[in-house]
């Protein structure tokens, strides 16, 4: 594996074909395929080959350095042959590189995350500016609405209960057992 390879998205799935540098717009330009000849059908998890036709999907990307870097992965679109699946045509998932329709890689949309839930909107689009991370308040309150929310401890069986079980805690919350 070659230094390019280990700064893309997923190079475990993904392969780069070409790359620009546009130096006066500090800007990089990555075009991505995957490497597996085969994908998935979203819907009933047969793998199909036969392609159907190909597509292109612009993805912002974490900065390199100073340069922006925009992501054009080349995506099929495949055929399920599965006849009990409802899905005749699927378009090949990469979801360590994005997630469906999304305009951002995913580790982009982690780190813009990240800034959000530490500092909040306005603050994290200062930060995330001064990054390289540009986004605007209202998806960076997107992105935080999205994130999953904190492990939270639940209260055990013992506190809930009391330590002789059931009947003692009904009996702590007002409601007396049936006999
Ligand atoms: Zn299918």
């Amino acid at each position: 594996m070659n230094l390019l390879s280990c700064l893309l998205p997923d190079a475990t799935h993904v392969r780069l074909e070409t790359w620009t540098l546009e130096p006066a717009q500090s800007a990089i330009t990555i075009n991505l395929r995957a490497r597996q000849t085969t994908a998935c059908c979203p819907l009933c998890a047969r793998r199909s080959k036969r392609v159907h036709s190909r597509y292109e999907r612009t993805l912002a990307d974490l900065p390199w350095g100073e340069h922006a870097v925009t992501v054009r992965l080349s995506v099929r679109r495949l055929f399920c042959d599965n006849k009990k699946c409802e899905r005749r045509l699927f378009a090949e998932r990469l979801p360590d590189v994005a997630a469906p329709w999304a305009r951002r890689t995913t580790r982009l949309t982690g780190r813009l995350t990240a800034v959000g839930m530490a500092l909040g909107g306005a603050a994290g689009i200062r930060l995330g500016r001064k990054l390289g991370l540009n986004a605007s308040r209202n998806t960076l309150l997107r992105l935080i609405r999205r994130a999953p929310m904190p492990d939270v401890a639940t209260p055990s069986a013992a506190l809930l209960h009391g330590p002789s079980g059931g009947a003692a805690g009904r009996a702590d919350i007002g409601i007396s057992p049936l006999v």
